[in-house]
């Protein structure tokens, strides 16, 4: 092989929102300090790669919706899943695949997981063992020791690819050691940056020089300080640690702010198939007191023609807060610019390979528009960014801080104090307050400001031309690291409809504004591809959704109540739901609704449980306190309808412990009822997943 051959590799991703593409990028970056030439495309852009040359490849493939591979992978996805493909169309490919997935989520890394096992079929081998990496508890724990275990592997399979004979061999050693000795930290990565002690120095001889001016009690408070780690303060042995800590993310884009006028500036609208609806009614579904709050959403998309099935969901839009982003102006010395026109272009002779502007950053756009409409200014900072921070950083015991937090040394504290605690780049400008960066730098570090989806609780047959959703208001109590707040967009939206909210069974206050007045939101269909009731109607249902997890189940019911009046002769299967809330009298959504199904025959059996109320009178029985409970006390019937009578399962809601726990039940009825051990109860249940008869519409 020619020299820069022998050392040149490709990097291909499929990003849904933007993980996937970051960690390319940054395997790109450290390529160069390893040695290695790389080049990196999207896998969508197929014009830019050849899968035909002979070069290792490195994939980073995200998940998103039901384990399904990216928007941005699904062409690639397709043209490999060609069936005509000989079985060693690959045959000549050496790759790598970085899988990212989540575990609250069925279907872990199954993106991934998919091109994996067709470039298998095709006849492409590993020349590193896949990582599957978990966003749940934090992807970090498997990409930083990929990555490390990445550039060995690579060394290895240059030459083998070059002498094909001994490829084989080569090529599995190379996966296998690779990997686990990095992975289990007795090989440690010579070339990675050290970052030396003279920092530490540099924050001890800050925190000296504050000790001499502060008065007692700050002396007092600095010494409390010191034994509790928190985001600003680290303690032993971090705080005395030398550090790895990742490369400078290259900087690449170069703004200019221009005073023109950017008066009638609109929400970023049509060109995404966002649509501008009236919210027609607004409902609270939860008592005052209630833990959580409620709100029904009746939206109007009667003028714009949206269809939807029961299932689906809807994206909405929705902005920062205005107080966020006056702050983060005032912060950065931007206030004065906030109206200017922003222009953002690519920086000459950045060293970022495969750079491009931002699509999400509108050319010409206001500052205030970009910062409120495109920018996800609440997403916690990655560690690049957090990285890249440091650099524009004046105090020395704050850039240590900043270091330790992206450092692999200070990743449990990046968890516990970044992640865990969902700060946000404004929360790390309060912690830091000598830390000024550049516009330019939130524009290449900030994440697309996402949509928030909501499934519709409606039935079209039933509400012609509307669409209802209902949302708990996401609350987030003060912590240290920042003050109390609400959920981005079920926090906007409280307050968006706070003029029409009526509480359930009363009218609304004041009159009722006109249809001009109306508050409005820019919403999108969502299809789902497979939360549908079964196409033949005899097929019976059972459907679990606690709380605000009901709200697809509210659409299911209510077609099939317009189908058995329209069609009284057709078989209906049965239909059951397990509900659950906390308190029967706070917070049992859509009550009257459900008991006029269960009067009317449209729902068989309504089984719910309330979490916090106090047990019968008596106190004599254990009564269920969540939907698993009563799925075990009902499985019989459960494992009846999904064994004998080719039944559906549908779960809706949080991701994060309802849906394992009924997950986990299912596997104990399955197991009981056909009296076969655990892991072929989940080969069973991952059959009902493969026939689409267990379907999950979760989220955390
Ligand atoms: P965000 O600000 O995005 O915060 C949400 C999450 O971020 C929290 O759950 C938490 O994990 C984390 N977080 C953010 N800040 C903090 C903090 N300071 N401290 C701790 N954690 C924090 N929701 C419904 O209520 N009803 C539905 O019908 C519904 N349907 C959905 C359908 C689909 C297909 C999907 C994908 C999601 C659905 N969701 C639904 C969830 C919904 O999209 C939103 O995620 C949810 O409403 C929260 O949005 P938010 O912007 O208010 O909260």
């Amino acid at each position: 092989m020619p020299c820069e051959a022998a050392s040149r590799f490709l990097i291909l991703y499929g990003s849904q929102r933007g993980q996937a593409q970051s960690l390319a990028e940054e395997i790109c970056q450290q390529a160069a300090e390893h040695g290695f030439t790389a080049d990196i495309s999207c896998l969508s852009n197929q014009h830019n790669y050849n899968l035909d040359e002979i070069r290792p490849v490195v994939f980073v493939v995200s998940t998103t919706g039901d384990g399904d591979p990216p928007d941005t992978a699904q062409k690639f996805v397709r043209k490999i899943k060609n069936k005509s493909l000989p079985h060693d169309h690959f045959s000549h490919l050496r790759y790598a695949l970085l899988a990212l997935g989540d575990t609250n989520y069925a279907n872990f890394c199954n993106g991934g997981k998919t091109i994996d096992s067709r470039l298998q079929q095709l006849g492409a081998k590993h020349f590193y063992a896949t990582g599957h990496a978990d966003d749940g508890t934090g992807l970090e724990i498997v990409v930083d020791p990929w990555i490390e275990g990445l550039w060995d592997a690579l060394k290895k399979t240059f030459p083998s690819m070059a002498t094909s004979d001994q490829q084989d061999a080569v090529l599995s050693d190379s996966t296998q050691d690779s990997f686990h000795k990095t992975a289990s930290g007795q090989e440690k990565n010579k070339s990675d940056l050290e970052v030396d002690l003279h920092l530490l120095k540099l924050s001890e001889a800050d925190s000296q020089k504050g000790k001499g001016i502060e008065s007692d009690s700050r002396d007092v408070e600095t010494v409390s300080a010191v034994l509790v780690a928190s985001l600003k303060q680290s303690v032993p042995p971090l705080s005395q640690s030398a550090l790895n800590v990742p490369a400078l993310p290259a900087s690449y884009l170069e703004v200019r702010l221009e005073q023109v006028s950017t008066e009638g500036e609109k929400v970023p609208s049509d060109k995404d198939g966002y649509h501008e609806v009236s919210i027609s009614k607004a409902v609270q579904l939860t008592q005052d007191d209630a833990v959580k709050t409620a709100i029904l959403l009746e939206l109007d998309i009667s003028e714009q023609n949206l269809v939807y099935q029961p299932g689906d969901a809807f994206d909405i839009l929705c902005p920062n807060r205005a107080s966020e982003v006056e702050e983060l102006l005032l912060r950065l010395d931007l206030q004065t610019w906030k109206n200017c026109a922003v222009q953002v272009n690519l920086l000459k002779n950045s060293s970022k390979k495969a750079a491009k502007v931002p699509l999400h950053i509108p050319q010409n756009g206001s500052l205030q528009f970009i910062l409120t409409w495109c920018l996800g200014i609440r997403s916690a900072p990655k560690k690049a960014f957090v990285r890249a921070l440091v650099d524009f950083t004046q105090n020395g015991s704050e850039k240590r801080r900043l270091l330790e937090l992206c450092s692999k040394e200070g990743s449990a504290d990046y968890n516990s104090f970044v992640r865990d605690a969902n700060v946000c780049l404004l929360d790390l400008l309060r912690a830091f307050p000598s830390c000024l960066p550049p516009l330019s730098l939130l524009f290449e570090h900030l994440p697309k400001l996402q949509p928030r989806a909501y499934s519709s609780a409606s039935s079209s047959l039933q509400l012609p031309g509307k669409v209802h959703l209902v949302f708990n208001v996401v609350e987030f109590p003060a912590r240290p690291e920042h003050p109390a707040r609400t959920g981005l967009c079920t926090g906007w939206l409280a307050g968006h409809v706070s003029s029409i909210l009526r509480r359930l069974g009363t009218v609304l206050a004041s009159e009722r504004p006109g249809t001009s007045a109306l508050p409005k939101v820019h919403v999108r269909p969502r299809p789902s591809s497979t939360f549908h009731l079964p196409a033949d109607p005899s097929v019976p249902v059972v459907m679990v959704g606690p709380g605000t997890g009901v709200a697809p189940f509210i659409g299911f019911l209510q077609q099939r109540e317009k189908e058995r009046e329209v069609n009284r002769e057709a078989t209906f299967g049965e239909m059951w739901l397990f509900f659950g809330c906390r308190h029967k009298d706070k917070d049992f959504l859509f009550r009257e609704e459900l008991e006029r199904f269960v009067h009317n025959g449209t729902l068989s059996h309504l089984i719910v449980c309330f979490s916090r109320d106090e047990p019968d009178a008596a106190g004599t029985v254990s009564t269920p306190t969540y939907v698993q409970h009563n799925l075990r006390l009902h499985a019989k019937n459960v494992a009846s309808i999904l064994l004998k009578d080719k039944g559906c399962l549908y779960v809706c809601g949080d991701a994060k412990n309802m849906a394992k726990d009924v997950n986990d039940t299912l596997l104990e009825i399955i197991g009981n009822e056909l009296q076969i051990d655990k892991l072929d109860a989940m080969k069973t249940v991952a059959g009902l997943r493969e026939e689409k008869r267990y379907l999950q519409d979760i989220w955390s």
